[in-house]
Order: C-alpha cells, then structure tokens, then sequence
C-alpha cells in the first residue's frame, strides 16, 4: 500500500477513534432515538420511530410484533446491514466499554464488526448451498484470516456440542431445517461475536424443533452470550429474560419474561 493510502487510511481510522464514547463495560449494545424510514413512490413508510433499547452482557431479549412492525428493519440495522435515517447505534467494541457508534465507523471498521462481533441468524438460514456444513461454519474464519489449525478446532467443537458431530460433511441440502438453523447458529458463533442478532430464527420450523433451538439459545445466555431475537412468535419468546413489543416502528410495551422451555405450550 502506498504512503499516501495508508496516511489516509489512518486519519479515518483517527477521526472514528476520536468519536468514541465510554459507556459500561457491561452494556454491549445501546441504541438512542433509532429511525429508518423507507420511500416507496410518493409515500413514506416509517419502519422505526425512535426506538431505544440497550442489552447488557448475559442478556437474552425477545422483541415481538406482527409482520410489518419493523422487527428485520432492526437487526438489518443493528447488524450494519441497512443504514438508519437518525440515531445512534453503539457498540461495546473492545469489549471493555470503548462504545462507538456505527454511524461514525469507517466502511473497514463496519466490515470487521459485522465479522467479529455480531452472529446473524435469519429465518431461512442463508447458508451456501454448495459448501458442506463444516465448511459453511468455517466459511467466517478464512475470512478473518484465522489459521488452518484454529478453524479446525473450533468448527468441529462447535458442531460437535450443537450436537451435528455426525452430520459435519453433509450439504445443506441433505439436512433438515433444524439442522441446518444448527449450522447457521454454530456459524454466528465462530468469531466469537459480543451479540448474536437473530430474526425468526424459529419461523420456518416445527414446535419440536423451535424448542430444540430456543434450548440452544437458553444455553448460550446462560454461558454469557447476549442474544437479540425478533419473532412473532409471542409464546417463545417468552423464554427470554425480556420481551418487548414493536407496534409500527414503536416499542410499545415491555415484560419480563423466563419462562421455563417445559412450559411455553401449556396454557
Ligand atoms: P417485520 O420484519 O416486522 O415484518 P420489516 O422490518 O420487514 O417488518 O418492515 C417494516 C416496514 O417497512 C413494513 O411496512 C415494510 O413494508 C417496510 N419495508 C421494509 N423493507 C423495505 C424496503 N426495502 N423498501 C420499502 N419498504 C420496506
Ligand atoms: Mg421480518
């Protein structure tokens, strides 16, 4: 890279560095005022109308609302996927309380969190179909350069305690939906991301098996992940530690909720 690029890169890498805010240690993500409007023709919708929200470490929260309320508009923004009209959206980045707003990264800071911070999860599991389960879990590694010896490692651990030991070498196309929500899972957690972002992660599967993944997802908060999971799934979503209802861009209502797996389908 030439002197001059890399002068300019890093006086980017500066003017963000500078905009960095402490917030707690324990808060991985706060978001203030978020809004995203959309135009279509000569109407304007709006998806998000100042929402606010802030999840801490350890934290799983459900955010429930029908179709429409704006619940993917969130995690498309969240996960820098989609860019807000205003507000702010920070992350814990260094994990120690260095907060840094998305909007004021650089286009190769946003890549690297999306990459080592943020584990998506969405409805229809996105995986590569001609990549093996294994190699699809790897898949984020070799894009972060992580050596040969380590990727192995690690996405065999993961798939082994997802319980998909057996099922590593198999395409997508040869595993159920379960399976494959598995391997999209044990895939947003190879970098070992602050957040995992997921929406519907349950919408395309059967009672049995949403029950198997929101076990998962149990686990992992209780082993300190933090969890965000969009769903119009009301009883599910219950299982979370808070639920929080989107109605038209606006959260409107909020319960706690931990309510034991064993008992979201009883009345
Ligand atoms: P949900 O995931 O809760 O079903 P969405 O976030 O997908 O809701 O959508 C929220 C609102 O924004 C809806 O009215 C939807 O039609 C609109 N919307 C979402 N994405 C777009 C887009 N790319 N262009 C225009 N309107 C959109
Ligand atoms: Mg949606």
């Amino acid at each position: 890279m030439s002197i001059e690029k890399k002068k300019v890169r890093m006086n980017k890498q500066r003017r963000a560095t500078t905009k960095a805010v402490r917030i707690d240690p324990n808060i991985v993500l706060t978001v203030q005022n978020l809004t995203k409007t959309y135009t279509v023709g000569n109407s304007t919708i709006t998806a998000l109308n100042k929402v606010n929200l802030t999840i801490r470490k350890g934290e799983f929260i459900a955010i429930v609302g029908p179709s429409g309320s704006g619940k993917t508009t969130l995690i498309n923004c969240l996960g820098a996927l989609d860019f807000p009209d205003s507000g702010k959206i920070i992350y814990n980045v260094d994990g120690k309380g260095m907060g840094l707003d998305l909007a004021v990264m650089t286009n190769k800071q946003k890549k690297k969190i999306r990459l080592r911070k943020i584990g998506l999860i969405f409805q229809f599991y996105n995986l590569f179909p001609i990549l093996t389960a294994y190699e699809n879990v790897e898949l984020p590694m070799i894009i972060d350069k992580k050596s040969p010896k380590d990727r192995e490692e690690k996405v065999k651990f993961l798939l082994k305690r997802i319980g998909l030991g057996e099922r590593m070498h198999h395409l997508p196309s040869q595993l159920s939906g379960g399976e494959q929500q598995r391997v999209t899972i044990s895939r947003a957690l190879v970098n070992d991301p602050l957040i995992i972002l997921a929406d519907e992660p349950t919408g395309e599967l059967d009672t049995e098996t949403t029950t198997n993944i929101i076990k998962i997802f149990l686990d992992l908060k209780n082993a300190g992940e933090s969890i965000l999971m969009v769903t119009h799934n009301k009883r599910i979503a219950k299982t979370a530690d808070r639920v929080i209802t989107l109605t038209d861009g606006v959260f409107t209502h909020e319960i706690k909720g931990g309510k034991p797996i064993e008992d979201i389908y009883k009345h």
